[in-house]
């Protein structure tokens, strides 16, 4: 087993809108077979055409469309699988850190459903950000409370990403 095939599997962090909040498309990308797969696009910019994450290719373990996934997944390499890949961290030791990462970003998409977001479709930066700039209902002790520890959780996923996978 390769170390794509052991970490990718328990992670999907870079298809469920943790990382990316969307993926661009490039020149070569076979937009007529994702949008077959109920992918919708938006013109990022002048040229650039984007679809927004959660991706609805990830079927929660596996990209739906390995084959003829966008040149932007199939480059993208994080952090843990580089390290892996080049035998300076353990599988097992990614896989920690994998599962840690996703333990906070449930406690946020679960603070988001508590606080009146429950778009699930949408990505999660989007969320937080509507969340965020919500009133704070503050003779609501639970509503403060949660804003309180929906900030302190994304501040504790976003040093976890920056730290093991984007960098
Ligand atoms: S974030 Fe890394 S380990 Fe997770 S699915 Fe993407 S490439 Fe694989
Ligand atoms: S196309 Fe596949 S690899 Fe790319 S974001 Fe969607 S599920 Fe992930």
């Amino acid at each position: 087993m390769n170390s794509i095939e052991k970490l990718c599997p328990n992670c999907g962090l870079c298809c469920d809108s943790t990382l990316f909040a969307d993926v661009e498309l490039r020149a070569g990308d076979d937009a007529k077979r994702l949008r077959q797969m109920g992918i919708s696009f938006h013109q990022k910019t002048k040229t650039k055409l984007a679809f927004y994450q959660p991706c609805p290719c990830f079927d929660g373990n596996l990209c739906r469309v390995y084959a003829s996934r966008p040149k932007r997944c199939a480059l993208f390499e994080c952090g843990l699988l580089k390290r892996v890949q080049a035998g300076t961290m353990t599988a097992n030791a990614a896989l920690k850190k994998i599962a840690g990462a996703k333990n906070r970003a449930n406690q946020v998409r679960e603070l988001l459903r508590l606080l009146g977001q429950p778009d699930e479709a949408a990505p999660l930066t989007r969320r937080y950000a509507e969340a965020m700039a919500a009133p704070v209902d503050l003779s609501d002790d639970q509503n403060a409370e949660r804003h309180g520890q929906l900030m302190l959780t994304v501040n504790e996923l976003m040093t976890r990403l920056e730290r093991d996978f984007l960098r």
